[in-house]
C-alpha cells in the first residue's frame, strides 16, 4: 500500500515514530494509502530546514518567486487530469469538479506569482516637511493549516501568497485528504522551488498542528477550518502575539425575494447547497424565500434537486459524490434525524445511498427539510454536508433577522432583481461576502473572510500579502 511522505528540505521523509494513519477512500470506504503519523519532532525538522531557507529566499529578487511560482502553476495545469483523480478519490467529490478545483489552484500560484512582481512598498510626504516610506518585509517561517474540504484549492490559497512575500512555510493539509499535498511536493521540486522554502508535515491535527502552532519561531499562523479549532488556536497562539488569520465555519442565508429572476435563483440555490456534496464553507445552507412565491419555489427548487445524481465520483454524469469520512458521514445524518426531533418535514431526501459496486462508501441523498423554526439547533449550526432548509419570510426586516441571527456570518446571496432592495440588504447582513444574484463568483483580489464567528481577518489580495509581511514605517525630516 502507498505509504505517503513528509516533505522536508525537498526530500521525502518517513515520520519519526515511524507509525501511519489510514486513508480512506470515501467512495468504497476503504484504506488505500497511509499518511504519516507526524509529530513535534517533525514538526521541529521541518522548521529548521524553513529556517535555514530562509535568508536566502527571503532575499531572492520578486521576478525569481515570480518566476518558480508560476512554473508550479504551470505543472499543476499539466498535470490536471492527475491530480484530480488524485483528489477525487481522497476526498470522494465528483471528478469534473476536482478538474475545475485543480485548475483554481493553479490560479492561485499564478495570481500570487504576479503580486510578488506588484507588491510595492508605499511612501508617504507630509507637505513638503517629511517623508514616510513603509517597508514590508517577510515575517520568517510561517505555519499554514488547511482543511479537508477544498484540499489542494485552500492549500495553495495560503502558501502561494505566503512564498510570494519571501517567507519560508511550514505546511500540514488535513489528514483526511493528503494526497494532492503530497504530490505538490514533487511539483515544487520540478519547479525549482529552493529546498526548504516549502516543508510538508502529514498527521493529525492535534499533534501536529498544534506542535506548529505552539512553536516558539513559527511566527504567524494562517487557518482555515472548524470554528471549535480556530478558538483552541487563537488560545495558545494570541497569548505568544503570533500574526493570526483564521477562516472558519458559516451557516450562510440565501435570502430570495419575491422580485427575484426566479429560473436563476432556483438554478443557482440549488447549486449553492449541493456543490461538492455540500462541503463547502460557502455553501448556502438556510434558503429563506418571501411566503408569496414560497410554495411555486418550493417545488422548483425540489425538481431541481431530484435531476442531482448521488454516485460514482469518477463518473462525469454524478453531481454528488461521497461524503469525505465515516465520521462526518455519521454527523449529517445526525442532523437529520435531529431535525425530525425538531419538527421538520424532510420533502427531498434524507437516505443513505448505496450505489451499485460501492455499497460500503458513504453517501447522503441530497436533503431539503422545511418546517423548522430559524432558530432551532439544524439553523444555527453548521452541518457542512448536503442538507439545506427551506423557511418562509413575510418582510425584509424579518430576512434580515433570521439571516443574522446564526453565530456566524461568511457568506450570503440575495436574490431581487430590485437593485436598491439588494444594496440596502447587502449593507445590513452581517457577512464578510454577499452575492447578489449569484453565487461563487470569486476575484481573487476581493477580502475573503467572514464576520463573528466565522473568522478573523481577511485573505484574498493585498489582504493576504500584507498578512504574510511585517510592516515598517520610517519617517524622515527633510
Ligand atoms: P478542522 O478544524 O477539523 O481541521 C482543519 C485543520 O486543522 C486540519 O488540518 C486539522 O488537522 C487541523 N487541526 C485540527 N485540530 C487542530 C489543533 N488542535 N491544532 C492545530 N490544527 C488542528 O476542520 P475540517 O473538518 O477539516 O474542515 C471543515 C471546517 O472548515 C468547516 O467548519 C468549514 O466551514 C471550515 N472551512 C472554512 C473555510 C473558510 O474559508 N472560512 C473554508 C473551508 C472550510
Amino acid at each position: 500500500m502507498k505509504k505517503l511522505a513528509n516533505y522536508i528540505d525537498g526530500v521525502d521523509f518517513a515520520p519519526i515514530s515511524n507509525h501511519y494513519i489510514n486513508n480512506f477512500n470515501p467512495s468504497t470506504g476503504d484504506v488505500y494509502s497511509l499518511i504519516p503519523d507526524s509529530d513535534e519532532r517533525d514538526v521541529e525538522m521541518a522548521y529548521e530546514a524553513a529556517e535555514k531557507a530562509f535568508e536566502t529566499w527571503s532575499k531572492s529578487p520578486s521576478e525569481k518567486r515570480f518566476k518558480i511560482l508560476n512554473r508550479i502553476a504551470e505543472l499543476i495545469d499539466l498535470k490536471n487530469e492527475e491530480l484530480a483523480l488524485a483528489e477525487s478519490i481522497d476526498q470522494g467529490k465528483p471528478i469534473w469538479l476536482a478538474k475545475t478545483e485543480m485548475t483554481r489552484s493553479a490560479q492561485n500560484f499564478r495570481f500570487f506569482a504576479t503580486a510578488a512582481m506588484q507588491f510595492n512598498s508605499e511612501s508617504h510626504t507630509m507637505e513638503g516637511h517629511a517623508i514616510n516610506y513603509t517597508i514590508k518585509s517577510p515575517i520568517g517561517v510561517v505555519g499554514c493549516i488547511s482543511p479537508w474540504n477544498l484540499p489542494l484549492y485552500l492549500f495553495s490559497w495560503k502558501i502561494a501568497p505566503a512564498l510570494a512575500t519571501g517567507n519560508c512555510v511550514v505546511a500540514k493539509p488535513s489528514e483526511i485528504t493528503p494526497m494532492t499535498a503530497y504530490l505538490l511536493g514533487e511539483i515544487c521540486n520540478e519547479a525549482g522551488l529552493p529546498k526548504g522554502v516549502l516543508n510538508i508535515v502529514h498527521g493529525l491535527g492535534p499533534k501536529v498542528g498544534n506542535a506548529m502552532v505552539s512553536h516558539p519561531n513559527i511566527k504567524a499562523i494562517s487557518f482555515t477550518g472548524g470554528t471549535a479549532t480556530g478558538k483552541h488556536i487563537a488560545s495558545i497562539a494570541a497569548p505568544m502575539f503570533k500574526k493570526l488569520s483564521l477562516e472558519l465555519g458559516g451557516k450562510n442565508p440565501n435570502l430570495i425575494f419575491a422580485d427575484c429572476d426566479f429560473n436563476k435563483a432556483v438554478k443557482e440555490s440549488v447549486r449553492s447547497s449541493f456543490l461538492n456534496q455540500g462541503e463547502i464553507c460557502l455553501c448556502g445552507s438556510r434558503i429563506l424565500i418571501e411566503r408569496s412565491i414560497y410554495e411555486k419555489f418550493k417545488t422548483a427548487f425540489v425538481a431541481e434537486v431530484q435531476t442531482y445524481t448521488v454516485g460514482n465520483p469518477l463518473l462525469d454524469e454524478t453531481k454528488i459524490g461521497a461524503i469525505v469520512s465515516q465520521a462526518h458521514f455519521e454527523k449529517v445524518l445526525s442532523y437529520i434525524e435531529l431535525a425530525k426531533q425538531e419538527g421538520g418535514n424532510i420533502i427531498c431526501g434524507g437516505t443513505v445511498v448505496k450505489p451499485e459496486g460501492l455499497k460500503n462508501g458513504w453517501y447522503i441523498s441530497p436533503t431539503v427539510i422545511e418546517n423548522l423554526s430559524y432558530d432551532c439547533r439544524c439553523n444555527q449550526e453548521e452541518i457542512f454536508g448536503p442538507v439545506v432548509t427551506l423557511t418562509p419570510f413575510d418582510t425584509e426586516e424579518e430576512a434580515l433577522m433570521m439571516a443574522n441571527s446564526t453565530p456566524y456570518g461568511l457568506a450570503c446571496s440575495v436574490w431581487t432583481e430590485n437593485l436598491t432592495k439588494a444594496h440596502r440588504v447587502a449593507g445590513a447582513i452581517q457577512s464578510g461576502i454577499v452575492w447578489i444574484n449569484c453565487w461563487l463568483l470569486r476575484d481573487l483580489r476581493t477580502p475573503f473572510g467572514g464576520m463573528k464567528q466565522s473568522g478573523v481577518g481577511r485573505e484574498g489580495g493585498w489582504n493576504a500579502m500584507n498578512f504574510f509581511t511585517e510592516q515598517k514605517n520610517v519617517c524622515v525630516k527633510l
